[in-house]
């Protein structure tokens, strides 16, 4: 199982991507986590991340290609993974290809939610005020400011993705504004349809 999650940022990838882990046994790819982990570690990497995370802006591709490169190689995901928040422009798509061709492997499926934008800021600050009530820290690009940002680097650099990946038929839209669950439901619909396949 080797997919991609794609929607804006609050459509809820990171949530399903945590249902699909438990259910497919397969590992979630984050790139923003790791740039977060390498952010707290001051590392090279999270030094030159950290600006720019703050701001809502993109890392650089070479960046992002890098560290992902490196993870694509650990043992965890030599049988299937999610890729959630990687490809985020059409040259980490194209640098995820070389990658995959390289080894000889292929994707599955492209699973773009598709959302309201307009329910998203309402959805962010939700997961802010949560995340706080729970004591945890919440996210510095959770503000609805640099919300804004994350969305807009969405709609001009990750948007286009979606018509790279219909020429390529692996996109699978799925309606993002049904409640969790259902959404969950029909996640696991599709994905099934491609393990049957797999090992038929
Ligand atoms: P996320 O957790 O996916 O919302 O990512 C948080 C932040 O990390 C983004 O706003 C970007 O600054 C950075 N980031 C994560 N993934 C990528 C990527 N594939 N390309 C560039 N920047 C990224």
């Amino acid at each position: 199982m080797r997919i991609i999650l794609l929607g804006p940022p609050g459509a809820g990838k990171g949530t399903q991507s945590e249902r699909i882990v438990e259910r497919y046994r397969v590992p979630q790819l984050s790139t923003g986590d790791m740039l977060r982990a390498a952010v707290a570690a001051e590392t090279p990497v999270g030094l030159e991340a950290k600006a720019i995370m703050e701001s809502g802006g993109l890392v650089s591709d070479a960046i992002v290609v890098g560290i992902v490169a490196d993870r694509i190689e650990e043992a965890d995901a030599k049988n299937g993974f999610i890729l959630d928040g990687f490809p985020r422009t059409v040259e980490q798509a194209k640098a995820l290809d070389a990658m995959l061709a390289e080894k000889g492997i292929a994707l599955d499926a492209v699973v773009e939610f598709v959302v309201d934008e307009a329910a998203l800021v309402g959805r962010i600050a939700k997961r802010a005020e949560e995340t706080a009530a729970r004591g945890q820290p919440v996210r510095k690009d959770d503000t609805p400011e640099v919300f804004k940002t994350r969305l807009d680097a969405y709609r001009k650099q990750t948007a286009p993705l979606s018509d790279y990946y219909a020429g390529t038929r692996l996109l699978r839209k799925i309606d993002g504004m049904k409640p969790i669950d259902e959404v969950t439901g029909d996640v696991t619909t599709l994905l099934d349809s491609f393990r049957e396949t797999a090992s038929s």
